[in-house]
């Protein structure tokens, strides 16, 4: 061995070590000790024990409320809670205080709807192929303030084109709200050239990234973006029922809390109040404590197993569930590039309903797929189906649990396909 290779070899081993390995997440995970073959991540992930444990904590040993109080308790829950923002920060190379909590993506995307200023003619760009999550909120500006919503996007693999949205800018276009990587489907949109579109154009620009936060890496300076909508539960690997909202330093001061009441507040009157600035000004009444003390501990959790890693690993076992296609009777929809695709494979076999296919998956074989729409209706008739079958990965998934789902489609395709 050379010298080069003797240090290449060596440095990829300490990494090896120092992240952590598929059998060690598995380990970490009791969910998967179940038995079952779990290919719904795009719906949620299974949570591990360190994040398990760090809920458990808080309800042990300091189950206290935060921003209130003296006492050793609440100081520790405020101490955790506020920690959180700075883990979360650092997994999308923000700072902390650009870190809003909420209870999901929806949520996120609802502040920005509602906590905005938008005026009558004011123009809202999103496209076609948004979860539903990332389109009702702007449905409802059109419908109670008679903003203009314009839908761009008409390619086949339900990929995005900068093109579209220059051609759609004018002078009173306020924002564009676009997906990273669609749950319905998998594709990857080009988020830093919309963003630095968005830039040029003097337009806000947020970013729905359900589907790549703690998938991929995400960096809020580099897209652009001013505002980032996420979930905790998804690629994080965090509790459900957390989220949170990235808003830029200079525009989170101009949004408006969703909900208001006790806990945001510096001085009471009775038809007047000071509030506090953000971020504390979006934690009206008792938060998510243990979910959000969890969620910082998950981005933890991700960052050690490194997410340049997760990345790698999700492309290689989407590309092997992609061989799916082989079968004559399986159609699967969206782009087949290795670079345009999440971890996510949507598809159907000919003859059979997608909710048929699932159910089958889970029968012979205890493997968790999702079927139907995706809370993606547009998206699915702009490709001519109901439903689709949907499996998605993430880092803990096997090799031998892909071959397991290619095989038991192969038998189902060619056993009761049409
Ligand atoms: N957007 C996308 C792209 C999604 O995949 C999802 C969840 N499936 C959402 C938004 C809504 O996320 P949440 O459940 O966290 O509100």
């Amino acid at each position: 061995m050379t010298n080069l290779a003797l240090v290449v070899d060596t440095w990829t081993r300490w990494v090896g070590i120092l992240t952590k390995s598929v059998e060690e997440v598995r380990a970490d995970i009791p969910f998967l000790r179940t038995g079952i073959i779990y290919l719904d991540n795009a719906a949620t992930t299974p949570t591990p024990e360190p994040v398990i444990d760090a809920m458990l904590e808080y309800y042990r040993e300091y189950s206290a409320n935060v921003g209130r109080g003296l006492h050793r308790a609440t100081k520790r829950a405020t101490e955790e809670f506020e920690a959180a923002r700075e883990k979360i920060a650092k997994v999308i190379g923000a700072k902390a205080d650009e870190i809003a909590y909420t209870k999901n993506t929806t949520e996120a995307i609802n502040i920005v709807a509602r906590g905005l200023v938008f005026k009558k003619g004011d123009k809202i760009i999103t496209s076609l192929f948004e979860h539903h999550s990332n389109l009702l909120p702007w449905q409802r500006l059109e419908q109670e303030k008679g903003v203009r919503l314009e839908i761009v996007g008409s390619s086949k693999e339900c990929l995005l084109d900068p093109v579209d949205f220059e051609a759609a800018i004018d002078k009173s276009t306020r924002l564009i709200a676009t997906h990273h990587v669609s749950n319905a489907i998998g594709s990857i949109q080009p988020v830093e050239e919309i963003g630095k579109l968005a830039r040029e154009r003097g337009v806000l620009y947020l970013v729905d990234a359900a589907q790549s936060v703690g998938h991929m890496p995400v960096d809020v300076r580099k897209i652009e973006c001013d505002f980032l909508a996420a979930p905790g539960h998804k690629g994080l690997l965090g509790p459900k029922g957390t989220g949170f909202l990235y808003a830029r330093e200079d525009k989170i001061g101009e949004l408006k809390p969703l909900i208001t009441g006790g806990g945001i507040v510096e001085d009471v009157g009775l038809h007047n109040s000071k509030l506090l600035g953000p971020p504390q000004l979006f934690d009206a009444g008792t938060p998510n404590i243990p979910g959000i003390i969890g969620l910082g501990r998950a981005c933890e959790y991700v960052m050690d197993i490194g997410i340049e890693k997760i990345a790698e690993r999700e492309r290689k076992l989407t590309a092997r569930m992609l061989e799916i296609g082989d079968f004559s009777k399986v159609e699967i929809y969206g782009p087949l590039g290795p670079n345009q695709r999440g971890g996510v494979v949507s598809f159907n076999i000919e003859g059979l309903g997608p909710h048929d296919v699932a159910s089958m998956l889970d029968e012979l074989a205890k493997i968790a797929i999702r079927s139907g729409h995706h809370c993606a209706q547009p998206t699915l008739r702009h490709l001519k189906v109901n439903g689709t079958a949907r499996a998605s990965v993430h880092y803990f998934n096997l090799e031998q649990e892909i071959e397991k789902f290619i095989e038991v489609v192969g038998q189902i395709a060619s056993e009761l396909g049409a």
